[in-house]
């Protein structure tokens, strides 16, 4: 019989049975007792310890449905010959035994890798001005009438919503969308949209769909930045085309079109992230006719298309596309409730059936509770008055952003354009360079403002140092003291 040598301590937060579960359980998995050991009988055990024998019989028996113990009736306890339990750490060598990196797929490889190298995207401080985030207030959500939609579906249709959906998603949600989307000059059934998971999941699935790995995209420069992984994921090489103030270059998109025949052509016309640029109907009638003529796809992310609110509004490009060549991204999150993932794509009736086949393989279905509640709350009214009064609100921050530039910083300091809605304003720094811009963040941070800083937004960065500069969660009347901050980091950088 094996002796145990150890002591439990009453006074320990730990019950005395899981103490001894663990010393014992402890002693298997380091060797000290081997299998066949037998160990002392619970009422030994329990004098020695100093513990009542139930504490004891708890013990063992928690041990043994861990299968560290054999026991027969009337016998002793013996230990078990149990698989060692393996951790991911070598014993001998302290390195982990799998090896993550190497078992990756090369897309997903490459993502992590240039995640893990980007510049850390500063968290906002206590007391800073938050010129860096670039999702709907969500001080400025209307929770109850949202809470009121989610009541009302629950209560009319609970059951059906809380099994799985239809993969296209909810139908009266692509109805309401279709019949929206005419607003933006855009005509397309309730089959020809496809409800995903945020805009994010919309692309996703177009670089699922289109293209073989190895293919080129075209992407402006700057372009959005997670679209870049994203595309990187599915084996796509991004091709940068350079985004001029009128938008992306397209003389140069071209070239790159004669050239390099690439998979598909991603542009976000209005109100860019991050370069705030929206483009005119001229522009968009000539990338059109660019792409129809080489047969490439345009994927048009109209990730802010309900946020105009300063002049007039152009249509999106898939409003003059009758080949179906255009495939159109739109999405709730940045006007409001990006949690909830609602987005979807309207594109060519064929197209959408073959992006519902690669969406139902990758989530089955959708979260259909949400997509019924989002559309009472859109057929409700409530919504549009929500985008009224955001409207307002942003117009009244956005000019503040726009006056407050002006104000604070030296001329020539900054060079921006002033966007037509949205909320973004893309800034370059003058006479810096990419290399400062660690430099500026830890200048700003200081200063009390987070920015986001420019070399996100490139596949490859050219050597200017940019800031984007959001208004989306920053109050009117903070935001002239969010531009003085600014400007004493940009001062800073410029004495060095
Ligand atoms: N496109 C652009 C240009 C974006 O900025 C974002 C979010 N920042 C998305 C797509 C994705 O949005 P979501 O998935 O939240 O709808």
């Amino acid at each position: 019989m094996t002796t145990l040598v150890f002591a439990v301590d009453p006074a320990a937060r730990v019950p005395l049975w899981k103490q001894i579960t663990d010393r014992v359980a402890g002693l298997v998995d380091e060797g000290t007792l081997s299998p066949g050991d037998r160990l002392p009988p619970t009422r030994v055990l329990a004098r020695e310890l100093g513990v009542n024998r139930s504490t004891v019989c708890r013990a063992y028996e928690e041990l043994w449905a861990l299968g560290y113990l054999e026991s027969r009736q009337g016998s002793y306890s013996t230990v078990r010959g149990r698989a060692r339990a393996v951790g991911s750490v070598g014993p001998a060598t302290g390195r982990p035994i799998v090896d993550w990196d190497r078992l990756s797929a090369p897309g997903p490889r490459a993502a992590f890798r240039g995640l893990a190298a980007l510049p850390e995207t500063p968290d906002v401080e206590p007391g800073a001005i938050d010129f860096g985030s670039l999702t709907a207030d969500p001080a400025l959500s209307p929770i109850d009438d949202f809470r009121r939609a989610v009541r009302r579906v629950l209560l009319d249709d609970g059951r059906r919503l809380l099994d799985y959906g239809d993969p296209a998603g909810y139908r009266p949600l692509r109805e309401t969308l279709a019949r929206r989307l005419r607003a933006h000059g855009v005509r397309v059934s309730p089959d020809e949209v496809l409800l995903t998971q945020g805009a994010q999941q919309a692309l996703d699935l177009v670089a699922r769909l289109v293209g073989t790995p190895g293919d080129a995209v075209v992407v402006e420069a700057p372009t959005y930045g997670l679209v870049l992984p994203l595309l990187r994921m599915a084996g796509l090489r991004p091709l940068e085309v350079p985004m001029t103030p009128e938008g992306m270059d397209l003389d140069r998109l071209e070239r790159v079109l004669a050239r390099h025949r690439p998979a598909f052509v991603y542009t976000v016309p209005s109100f860019h992230n991050p370069a705030g640029v929206t483009t005119d109907q001229a522009h968009r009638e000539r990338l059109l006719a660019l792409c129809e003529a080489r047969r490439v796809p345009i994927l048009e992310d109209g990730f802010e298309e309900d946020m105009k609110y300063f002049g007039r509004a152009v249509l999106p490009v898939k409003s003059m596309d009758v080949h179906g060549l255009v495939l159109y991204v739109g999405t709730l999150s940045k006007v409001v409730f990006p949690g909830l993932r609602i987005g979807w794509i309207a594109a060519d009736r064929e197209a959408i059936r073959r992006l519902a086949v690669v969406k139902r393989f990758t989530s089955l279905s959708d979260n259909v509770v949400a997509q019924a509640a989002v559309e009472r709350f859109l057929r409700s009214g409530r919504y549009d008055a929500y985008l009224r009064r955001l409207h307002a609100t942003f117009r009244r921050r956005m000019t503040a952003m726009v006056k407050a530039l002006a104000r604070r910083l030296p001329a020539g300091a900054l060079e921006w354009r002033e966007p037509a809605g949205g909320c973004t304003l893309w800034a370059r720094v003058a006479g810096a360079h990419r290399a400062d811009e660690a430099a500026l963040l830890e200048h700003a941070r200081e200063a009390g403002v987070t920015v986001t800083p420019g070399s996100l937004f490139f596949a490859t960065p050219d050597d200017g140092l940019y800031v984007r500069l959001s208004i989306a969660k920053t109050k009117a009347h903070d935001v002239d003291e969010g531009c003085r901050r600014l400007a004493r980091a940009v001062a800073r950088l410029a004495a060095r």
